[in-house]
């Protein structure tokens, strides 16, 4: 198979824009994984015309950042963001630079990029344009800034959190002049914003190299810039897996620190609601997976199948499972007498009618539960007959 096979819709989008007369290029983390042999995700497209040119040049176009020359280009029912060159001015609130203009010059865009891996440009023809020599620092597996390290990162300093998450990402090794300035900047991480920080330190955790991610965020400083995980030993508790996503980083801390709580992450990370569900539904599928010392269909019935990856990488990021739960779990779930309480034979409606003479109240919820984990755990079969008379050998007492 042709090596370029993952970029050829790409390169029909930079054919259509050179046929308009203008220039492009694939650039950024596609190349970068694309020459370490990584597999490659988003493709990203720099070009010479304006955002507006693109707009005519293209049918379906989603203006999402005009004002910063970026449109995304659907082609063949793939996304691409297409970005004119442009330079970056004044960074003097540490978050965006005061000013962007757009220029006529590959080369001059690539000099804005953070790092060399990430400054090369490929033409449709699978040429380089690589002026700092990033081709040659992914061979020799180094991060090494594009330029003056400290005055990139006074810039910018979310790019020592960058730095760190490639390392965790691609095994590379920071370079010894980044890495200098890396330890003396540290501090500047203070000015920028907790959600952009959230954003690498997920990446950080999930890179296949993520002990190395974490002991340069202890050995540089940046952990004293991240909140909660500053007071934790994130350098010698290691996670035995890679965690993928908050819910797992902190249902790993939380299981550990009983001082933390999944809300104390939530307010200080600014994370989502819908996180914070994930995390509690985990630790307290966890917890009892702990109690029982074994998954049990109850366990199972209550945890998301989305989760169960989660739950898996889990109890291996804790030591407490080598062997793959994964497929216990699914196994658990295929057997389960029902997988939601809709498909109970006996209703609510049922309890009523047998118990008529009775005032409704909180009785009737509280049956019903027990009934569906009893069905669950298979003590009752889901049989309306069987039910009812396991009901009525209990007899509810009336209560409200
Ligand atoms: P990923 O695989 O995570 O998408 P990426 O390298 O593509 O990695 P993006 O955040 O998508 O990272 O950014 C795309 C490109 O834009 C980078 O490769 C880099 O050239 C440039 N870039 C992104 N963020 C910065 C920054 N903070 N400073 C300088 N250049 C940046
Ligand atoms: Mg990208």
């Amino acid at each position: 198979m042709d090596k370029y096979e993952v970029f050829k819709p790409a390169f029909e989008v930079i054919q259509k824009i050179e046929e308009a007369g203008g220039e492009a290029y694939i650039v950024g983390g596609a190349v970068r994984d694309f020459l370490s042999g990584s597999p490659v995700n988003d493709i990203d497209i720099a070009t010479s015309e304006k955002p507006e040119r693109i707009q005519e040049i293209f049918e379906k176009v989603i203006p999402v950042g005009i004002e910063h020359g970026t449109v995304i280009v659907r082609h063949r029912s793939v996304s691409y963001e297409v970005t004119t060159y442009r330079v970056e001015e004044g960074y003097e609130d540490y978050r965006h630079p005061d000013e962007v203009t757009f220029v006529r010059d590959i080369t001059l865009d690539l000099a804005r990029r953070d790092f060399t891996t990430n400054a090369i440009a490929m033409s449709r023809d699978g040429r380089l344009i690589d002026p700092y020599h990033g081709h040659e620092a992914i061979k020799n597996k180094k991060i090494e800034a594009v330029g003056q390290p400290s005055e990139r990162f006074q810039e910018d300093p979310l790019r020592m959190m960058r730095a760190v998450r490639f390392a965790s990402q691609l095994s590379f090794q920071i370079e010894k002049k980044t890495m200098e300035a890396l330890n003396h900047m540290s501090h500047l991480l203070q000015y920028i914003s907790i959600e952009r920080i959230a954003v690498e330190v997920e990446k950080i955790f999930k890179g296949s190299n993520y002990a190395l991610g974490l002991q340069l965020l202890h050995t540089t400083g940046l952990k004293k810039h991240l909140p909660i995980l500053e007071d934790l030993d994130i350098r010698t508790n290691i996670p035995g897996s890679p965690l993928f996503g908050w819910h797992e980083i902190i249902a790993f801390y939380v299981i550990q620190y009983p001082q933390l709580s999944s809300g104390n992450f939530m307010k200080s990370w600014k994370l989502s609601k819908d996180t914070i569900k994930k995390t509690d539904q985990l630790l307290h599928a966890y917890k009892k997976y702990v109690g029982d010392k074994m998954v049990t269909s109850w366990l199972v019935y209550q945890l998301d199948e989305e989760l169960f990856p989660s739950f898996t990488r889990l109890s291996l990021a804790l030591h407490s499972q080598e062997k793959n739960l994964g497929d216990e779990l699914k196994k658990i779930k295929a057997h389960l007498p029902i997988q939601d309480k809709r498909e109970l034979t006996f209703q609510a409606r049922d309890l009523l009618q047998l118990f008529s003479e009775r005032p409704k109240g909180p009785w009737i919820s509280e049956w019903m539960d027990m009934i569906e984990h009893r069905v669950v755990t298979g003590e009752i079969e889901n049989e309306y007959e069987k039910i009812k008379e396991w009901v009525r050998e209990w007899n509810p007492p009336a209560r409200n």
